[in-house]
């Protein structure tokens, strides 16, 4: 492969496999169990596990689980499933930042022994008062100056549970002067008297962020830590704990986080979602979540795609939903069978078409698949048609090439027909259409010579299957969510979710199982939802398929 395809970090990888300075791509996925998995995070697990794989290194799974408060085992389950319906492999066991709270706090320990953390009793306001700003010196707090054996003996005081929460933190004594606010003496571990998901009521401290993100990474000897851009700030701390714990040298690099137009990528955010009500879970269909993608119909596939057709770069963008979009219609394109059903039904009746007979017309399950091989289609006097593929007064025949008065279409995979009269309620609605359909014309074995521009798809009246649809729009009006400074919520889409009840589908859909996908012709792609029972049949409309992507 050319270096020059490649980018910047696979071509960083690449040097330092040629220059010896590492020898084994090792990289990890780092969520906090505190929500669902996004698009965005997509993007990481892709890079981080696509490298992997590329390199043939590693890729953990670790759950960055050091805010008790916020976490919980529902999260833990649902980041494992969606990762592995990405189909991504990360070894035996998931690993778990709490499994290190001992050698954590080990670490904290030398520190403290190598005079370079110290108990601060001052409180969250003032610690912060002290940092002052960038270009002010800070102000060392009175409690920087303790002995070792003082520090040590506070920081036993505050492990066995008896200190208030909030009476005291460590701190990192670093440099109250530099002009990165991250290196005036951070604070690395706090009280918090929170019961954990997994530790239980065995520890009342707990390291913050910066204490165990890189210290997790040099345990499991991550070689490339890749995180987004808003920890570039933090990178000098990254490197000074690992030099003063003369651990192993795990080093940082930051690409841009994925920002999506009209889409919210913050998991605090889409929780808020949640909680008020404004979608009925993490799963619904318009959520940017993993499992709402799925459930809206998207695959690992279309995912994955996605996530290479952005790559990786390291400015901040905004990239654009059609691109998403388009990534779904290219994979399902290849893969749905195609169906018909009829989203706004009109009645044709087929006048010159005996009462009783049913005649069963081959059709085409995927054009571009022959293996996906033929179904039979029950045509009858009676069928339904798309109300829209009617005008009582069309266009010309060169602008228009649906169905009018007198005017002929071919039913797909049938006859061709002509309609010769139609049926109008007192309010002016067309309510049903009558059409003659010409024998020699079999789709197939037509012997007529006739030809029509039009063709049309169509359910038998007898045999159709009723259905709900579930018809999404985007959750947000708003494009650039990251400029906005009202609330987040003003910028909701009232129309995001449209149902329809009244929906014909063809007769092979009454077998469709929870998880099918298809494409119900010229209305886009479907996958029937979970919400489904006996009797009553429930899609998602996954996309139309208009594709607006401009590459
Ligand atoms: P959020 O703000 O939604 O909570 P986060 O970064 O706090 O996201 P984490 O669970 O800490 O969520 O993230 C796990 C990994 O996913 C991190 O390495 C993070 O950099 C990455 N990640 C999160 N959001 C994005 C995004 N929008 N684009 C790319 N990577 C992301
Ligand atoms: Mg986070
Ligand atoms: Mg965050």
């Amino acid at each position: 492969e050319n270096r020059e395809s490649l980018n910047f970090i696979e071509q960083m990888i690449e040097e330092d496999l040629e220059s010896g300075k590492n020898s084994m791509v090792q990289t990890r996925f780092p969520p906090e169990p505190n929500g669902y998995l996004h698009i965005g995070h997509a993007k990481s697990i892709v890079l981080n596990f696509g490298l992997a794989e590329k390199y043939n290194g590693k890729c953990n799974l670790r759950f960055d689980d050091t805010n008790p408060a916020k976490e919980s085992t529902e999260y833990v389950d649902a980041i494992i499933e969606d990762i592995k319906w990405l189909g991504y492999e990360y070894g035996d066991e998931p690993l778990f930042t709490s499994d290190y709270f001992e050698t954590l706090y080990q670490y904290a320990l030398k520190l403290i022994q190598k005079g370079k953390a110290y108990i601060d009793d001052q409180s969250a306001e003032e610690i912060s008062a002290g940092k002052t700003n960038p270009s002010t010196p800070g102000i060392p707090s009175p409690f920087r100056t303790r002995s070792i054996e003082e520090n040590l003996a506070l920081f036993e005081e505050m492990k066995s549970g008896n200190c208030e929460e909030g009476s005291r933190v460590l701190r990192a004594k670093i440099d109250m002067d530099s002009p990165n606010m991250h290196m005036r003496d951070p604070i690395i571990y706090r009280i918090k008297k929170v019961d954990h998901h997994r530790t239980g009521d065995k520890w009342c401290i707990y390291p913050n962020y910066d204490f165990a993100h890189g210290q997790s990474d040099s345990i499991e000897h991550v070689t490339y830590s890749l995180c987004t851009l808003e920890f570039r700030d933090h990178k000098p701390l990254y490197d000074w704990f690992i030099k003063e714990l003369e651990i192993f040298p795990s080093e940082q690099t930051e690409f841009a986080r994925l920002n999506l137009g009209y889409t919210i990528v913050s998991k605090r955010k889409l929780l808020q979602l949640v909680e008020e009500g404004k979608v009925t879970g993490w799963d619904d269909p318009r959520m940017p979540t993993i499992s709402g993608l799925r459930r809206r119909g998207y695959t690992p596939n279309s995912i994955k795609n996605f996530a290479h057709k952005i790559g990786v770069a390291r400015r901040d963008g905004i990239t654009d939903i059609a691109l998403l979009e388009h990534s779904i219609r290219e994979d399902l394109n290849k893969t749905a069978n195609r169906v018909f059903g009829i989203l706004d039904p009109l009645k044709v009746v087929i006048t010159n078409w005996p009462e009783d007979k049913v005649e069963m017309m081959p059709a085409v399950n995927n054009p571009g698949d022959e293996t996906a091989g033929t179904r039979e289609m029950p045509l009858t006097r009676e069928i339904y048609i798309e109300q829209g593929d009617f005008l009582e007064n069309p266009p010309s025949p060169k602008k228009w090439y649906r169905l009018g008065p007198d005017r002929e279409v071919r039913l797909k995979y049938g006859y061709i027909v002509k309609c010769v009269d139609f049926v109008k309620d007192a309010d002016g609605n067309i309510t049903e259409l009558h059409c003659e359909y010409d024998p020699e014309t079999r789709s197939g074995h037509d012997t007529s010579g006739k030809k029509v521009k039009g063709t049309l798809g169509w359910v038998s009246a007898d045999h159709a299957v009723s259905a709900e649809i579930r018809q999404y729009d985007r959750l947000f009006k708003t494009e650039n969510l990251n400029t906005i400074e009202d609330d987040f919520l003003n910028h909701l889409n009232p129309d995001s979710l449209t149902v329809n009840k009244s929906v014909l589908l063809e007769p092979s859909l009454a077998s469709a199982q929870v998880g099918d996908q298809f494409q119900f012709e010229r209305q886009g792609y479907f996958i029937v939802d979970g919400d489904t029972t006996e009797g009553n049949l429930v899609f998602n409309r996954t996309v139309t398929l208009r594709d607006n992507w401009k590459k």
